[in-house]
């Protein structure tokens, strides 16, 4: 480190541990090394921050810092936080007696961990803080975001998301095994302290105060409460539209939309409708119906079989043209004036295969009678229509 950069470290430091102003300033930092080297596994390779800030005090039990100067590629800056992952990705043996009894594999614990007891409350790897400077505000700016694209697996987690049809595809991040990497420049901290608003988290928009920057982004809680959001409003919808199946009858709201229900043709299945019914008042309404049909029909019949009764009667039988009142084959409405038996002898004579009734032809006598004054019989307009349409031969009379 040539005497320019110590300097400059020394002065990010100075940042960290006394900023200027009193805006967020740490005032209790228990340490400030910037001798730290660590050996990745290996040996040899090494990870050697620039300052390893711990305040415990804080909620911070370590915070690494690299001070970028812009002399490093963005590449060479973003394979830094790959070789942290790798070195807090390092497990010792733990001497703990109380797992003595465990499996060797069980008995590990990360390196880091036991290097810096905490206690640490975020998920993921200890935080690593990039400090940028050395250029102007376009270039920092820009280097913090080519950083942040080179390095995105160190510091990206793992997405995660649950199979369902109500998430949208949703999920969260786990951040086990990353590196939460939060940046500024060197001027900005200068000007606001470690404190003040002035961390990038990666992965996270916006300028934070240090502790928030540390809280990692699309948690699983977040996800948990997001997912919740959208259940508390899907099980609303649902109340909304079950509100507006309510019975048009009796008010029922139902809690589901279709039901299986038993009904006169055994279990079929009852969805509710806007404006419809609930099953029993459909039932109800259904049987209601029934009953006014039958009584119309009733009613039909009766009007039927009234006019029928003053109609001429039925030739061959000399009952009612429309049939015997009750039977099964009587009319149900007023006889047409071509009829000239009952259904019953209509019938009869299909059975029996007796053929076409046709009416005695009128006598010479009773044409002459005609003459002079209307016939009495009630047949006569057919008789002489028979006469007509089927002559003398061939008759069976
Ligand atoms: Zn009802
Ligand atoms: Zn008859």
């Amino acid at each position: 480190m040539d005497h320019l950069q110590q300097h400059r470290v020394q002065g990010s430091a100075q940042a960290l541990r006394t900023p200027s102003g009193a805006a967020g300033g740490v005032g209790t930092v228990r340490s400030w090394s910037t001798e730290a080297e660590f050996l990745l596994p290996g040996g040899r390779r090494k990870v050697r921050p620039d300052g390893v800030w711990q305040a415990p005090e804080i909620g911070v039990p370590v915070l690494m810092v690299e001070v970028d100067r812009s002399t490093m590629s963005p590449e060479r800056v973003a394979a830094k936080f790959t070789a942290y992952r790798e070195l807090f990705r390092t497990k010792v043996r733990d001497s703990d007696p109380a797992l003595a009894d465990r499996e060797p594999a069980d008995r590990t614990v990360h390196w880091w961990r036991r290097t810096w007891p905490g206690p640490h409350s975020r998920a993921g790897y200890p935080p690593v803080a990039l400090v940028v400077t050395g250029a102007g505000p376009v270039a920092l700016a820009n280097r913090q975001d080519a950083v942040a694209d080179l390095a995105g697996d160190a510091w990206g987690g793992s997405w995660w998301t649950i199979t369902r049809h109500d998430n949208d595809g949703d999920g969260w991040r786990e951040y086990d095994d990353a590196v939460p990497v939060i940046a500024t420049t060197l001027e900005l901290l200068a000007e606001h302290g470690p404190l003040g608003p002035v961390w990038w988290r990666y992965g996270r928009p916006g300028r934070h105060s240090l502790l928030d920057a540390l809280e990692s982004p699309d948690t699983r809680q977040a996800y948990d409460e997001r997912q919740a959001a959208r259940e508390k409003k899907a099980r609303q919808d649902h109340r909304e539209w079950m509100r507006t199946l309510a019975c048009a009858d009796c008010g029922n709201v139902p809690k589901e939309e279709s039901t299986w229900e038993y009904g006169p043709d055994g279990k079929e299945q009852w969805t509710r409708r806007p404006d419809g019914r609930c099953w029993d008042c459909h039932q109800k309404e259904h049987q209601r119906r029934e009953e006014k049909r039958k009584a119309e029909a009733q009613a039909r019949l009766e009007t039927a079989r009234a006019a029928n009764a003053q109609l001429r009667p039925c030739w061959t039988c000399r009952g009612s043209i429309g049939g015997k009142a009750g039977s099964r084959l009587e009319l149900k409405e007023k006889a047409g004036p071509d009829r000239l038996e009952c259904p019953r002898c209509v019938s009869d004579r299909e059975e029996k295969e007796l053929g076409l009734l046709v009416l005695p032809a009128p006598t010479r006598r009773e044409l002459l009678a005609a003459r002079v004054s209307a016939p009495a019989d009630q047949w006569w307009e057919d008789r002489v229509l028979h006469a007509k349409l089927y002559p003398a031969r061939g008759r069976r009379v």
